[in-house]
C-alpha cells in the first residue's frame, strides 16, 4: 500500500498511466554521413505529419474542428520547405546531427516570431516549440503520450501535475490521480475537488512504485492506494462507493432549501470556481453564490494573455448565470505555484514569498487594468464583488481602489457601458491584514478568509512541500485567534466575513466556524449540499460557547477534541 494524502474524496479502482514530461536535452553533435542525416529527418518529419493527421482526425471526431485547426496548423509547419530547406543546409553546411541542426533552426524560428508585434503571429512561436519537440522525439526514439492523448479510462499516476496540466484531464477518462509531491492545498488538489476526480497527492515515491498497467485502487478520504488489490478489497471497495453514493443522495434532499443551522442562523455556501464551466456545478449543488472565482485560470493553459473582450465574456457568463447571487471575482493571483508560460516572471528563491498576487498587478498596470475594465463592463450583468489577493498592507488596498477608481474613469470617457455597483473587498491570506484587521474594516465592503496561505504563512510552511505537511494545522488555536480577530473587526463595522480557503469546506470544522462567527463559507461545488445537510445539526449558541473554549486551547489536537465531543451532542 502507498499513502498520501487524501486530496480529493471518491474511490477510483482503474489501471496506472503513469505520466512524465521528457525533457529533451539536444548537444552539438557530429554525424558521419550527412546524406544519412538528411534521410533521418525527412523521415522524422513524415512520421511527424502522420501522427499529426491521427491526432487531427481524432480531434475533430471528439472534440471540435476549431481545436482539430491546431493540428492542422502544425502539419503545417512541418510541410513548410522553408523548414525543411534550412535544416538540410545546416546539416551539410556544420556537418552535425539532424537533432541539433532542427533544434537550432527552430530557436531562430522562435527568436523571429517572438520578436513581431503581431499577437497572432507570435503565438506561432509556440506552435514551432511544440512541433519541434514532437520532430526531436521521433528523432530520439522516445515515445512520450501527452495528456490529451489518453485515451482510456485510467488512474493518473505523476511526479507532479500543474494547475494548467490539471485543467487538460479529461473528466470521463480520468478515473483518478496520484502524485508524488503537493499537499491538500496544492492548487491540482483543488481543481480535482472542483472537477469531482479523486485525487491523492503527496505520496513521496509513488511514481516509482506504480508500474503503467497496474490495477489500484485510490482512496481519496483515506489517501491510500493499494496495489494489486485481491478480490476481496475489491469487493469491500465497491461497498464503500454504495454506501457513499447513498450518502450523496441524502445530501441531495437539501437542494432548494435555505443554508441555515438548527437554530435559523443563515450561513451562505458558496462555491469556489476556476471557470465559467463550474457553473454547471454551482447550479447543480445549489451554490447560494460564487465566494471565489479564481480568475488566473482564464490565464493559464494558452499562449498569450487574454484580452479584455475574452475576460468580459468570461465574467459576464459567470454573473448573468448567478443572478442576483454574489458572485466574488478575485482579480489575478499569479506567482507562487501559478505560472503563465508565457509572461517571463523572474525565477526567485522563495517564489510564495515573491513577487505575486496583487504586488505583481501593481508593477504590470496595462496587465492589471485589463482585467479590471473587463469587470467592471461585466458588472453590469450581476451582483460583482471584487476581491483583490495577498494584500499586507492597506496603503496596497488603497492603490488598487485608485486603480479602479481610474479605470471606470476611462470608461467613462470612453463611453463604454459598465457599471458602478459592485463591491471591494480583500482576501485575509498575510498575518498582516489579519491582524490590522480593525483598519482594513472601516473601507472595505467584505474579507474572505484564506486559509491554504493564511496557514502556510502564519506556520512558515511551505504549502507545497509534503515533508512539512504537519503543519498544516487548521484548528491550531493561533490560526483560531487570527480569524476571531477578522470577524471581530468586521462586525463591529457591519461587513460580513466569508472563508474561501480549503477550511471552509472540511464538515467538520463547520461548528468551529459557526462559533467563530463566519458569514459565509465557499467551498468546492460539490461539498455544498453535504454541509447543508450538517448545518441543520448545529446550535449557533453552542457553536459560539465551543469556539470560546477552543480560542483557549493550547493545542490542534485539543481543538479537535472539542469538535468531536461537539459533534457527538449534536
Ligand atoms: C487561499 O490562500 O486560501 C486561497 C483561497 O487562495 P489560493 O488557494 O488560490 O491561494
Ligand atoms: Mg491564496
Amino acid at each position: 500500500m502507498i499513502q498520501g494524502i487524501g486530496a480529493s474524496d471518491g474511490i477510483a479502482i482503474g489501471k496506472v498511466y503513469k505520466y512524465e514530461p521528457v525533457e529533451i536535452v539536444i548537444t552539438k553533435e557530429m554525424c558521419q554521413d550527412v546524406e544519412t542525416e538528411i534521410l533521418r529527418f525527412d523521415e522524422s518529419i513524415k512520421a511527424g505529419i502522420e501522427a499529426l493527421e491521427i491526432l487531427k482526425s481524432k480531434t475533430e471526431n471528439e472534440m471540435d474542428e476549431e481545436t482539430a485547426a491546431i493540428f492542422g496548423a502544425h502539419i503545417e509547419i512541418l510541410r513548410d520547405p522553408e523548414l525543411a530547406k534550412a535544416v538540410s543546409e545546416r546539416i551539410i553546411s556544420e556537418k552535425v546531427k539532424a537533432e541539433y541542426a532542427l533544434k537550432t533552426v527552430s530557436d531562430r524560428f522562435v527568436a523571429i516570431f517572438e520578436a513581431m508585434e503581431d499577437a497572432y503571429i507570435r503565438e506561432r512561436a509556440a506552435d514551432i516549440k511544440d512541433v519541434t519537440r514532437r520532430v526531436l522525439l521521433i528523432l530520439k526514439g522516445i515515445k512520450s503520450k501527452g495528456l490529451s492523448e489518453i485515451d482510456e479510462a485510467v488512474i493518473l499516476v505523476a511526479r507532479d501535475l500543474t494547475p494548467s496540466d490539471t485543467a487538460l484531464l479529461n473528466r470521463e477518462l480520468i478515473l483518478g490521480f496520484i502524485t508524488d509531491i503537493g499537499g491538500r492545498t496544492s492548487h491540482s488538489a483543488i481543481m480535482a475537488r472542483t472537477m469531482e476526480i479523486p485525487a491523492v497527492v503527496g505520496t513521496g515515491g509513488g511514481f516509482d512504485q506504480l508500474c503503467n498497467g497496474d490495477l489500484v485502487i485510490l482512496d481519496g478520504m483515506m489517501g491510500s492506494i493499494l496495489i494489486h488489490p485481491t478480490a476481496d478489497e475489491i469487493e469491500n471497495y465497491n461497498e464503500k462507493m454504495g454506501i457513499l453514493n447513498k450518502e450523496k443522495a441524502l445530501w441531495k434532499s437539501c437542494m432548494g432549501q435555505k443554508s441555515s443551522t438548527k437554530d435559523n442562523k443563515d450561513i451562505d455556501l458558496a462555491a469556489n470556481i476556476g471557470s465559467p464551466d463550474d457553473i454547471d456545478g454551482v447550479l447543480s449543488n445549489d451554490g447560494d453564490g460564487i465566494g471565489l472565482y479564481r480568475t488566473e485560470f482564464l490565464y493559464m493553459g494558452r499562449k498569450n494573455f487574454p484580452t479584455e473582450d475574452e475576460q468580459y465574456d468570461s465574467y459576464k457568463t459567470v454573473l448573468d448565470n448567478m443572478g442576483d447571487k454574489p458572485v466574488v471575482v478575485r482579480t489575478l493571483d499569479i506567482g507562487g505555484d501559478k505560472e503563465l508560460s508565457y509572461f517571463d516572471m523572474p525565477k526567485e528563491l522563495n517564489p510564495f514569498l515573491g513577487n505575486r498576487a496583487l504586488r505583481l498587478c501593481l508593477q504590470n498596470m496595462d496587465m492589471f487594468k485589463t482585467q479590471l475594465r473587463a469587470l467592471l463592463r461585466a458588472a453590469v450583468y450581476g451582483n460583482l464583488h471584487i476581491m483583490f489577493p495577498m494584500i499586507a498592507t492597506i496603503e496596497e488596498f488603497r492603490k488598487a481602489k485608485s486603480v479602479l477608481q481610474e479605470v471606470e474613469r476611462d470608461l467613462e470617457m470612453e463611453k463604454i457601458p459598465y457599471s458602478r455597483n459592485y463591491k471591494t473587498g480583500i482576501m485575509i491570506e498575510i498575518p498582516a491584514a489579519a491582524l490590522l484587521a480593525n483598519v482594513f474594516a472601516k473601507e472595505v465592503d467584505f474579507f474572505s478568509i484564506g486559509t491554504n496561505d493564511l496557514i502556510q504563512y502564519t506556520f512558515a510552511a511551505d504549502r507545497m512541500n509534503e515533508h512539512v505537511s504537519y503543519l498544516y494545522q487548521p484548528y491550531n488555536p493561533s490560526l483560531l485567534k487570527l480569524i476571531q480577530m477578522v470577524t471581530e473587526a468586521a462586525h463591529k463595522e457591519g461587513k460580513w466575513v466569508g472563508m474561501c480557503g480549503e477550511m471552509a469546506g472540511e464538515i467538520q470544522a463547520l461548528p468551529l466556524l459557526i462559533g467563530l462567527g463566519l458569514d459565509e463559507l465557499s467551498m468546492s461545488a460539490p461539498s455544498i449540499l453535504k454541509a447543508r445537510y450538517s448545518l441543520k445539526q448545529i446550535d449557533s449558541t453552542k457553536a459560539k460557547g465551543m469556539a470560546d473554549m477552543a480560542l483557549q486551547s493550547c493545542t490542534e489536537e485539543e481543538v479537535k477534541l472539542l469538535i468531536d465531543a461537539f459533534w457527538n451532542e449534536a
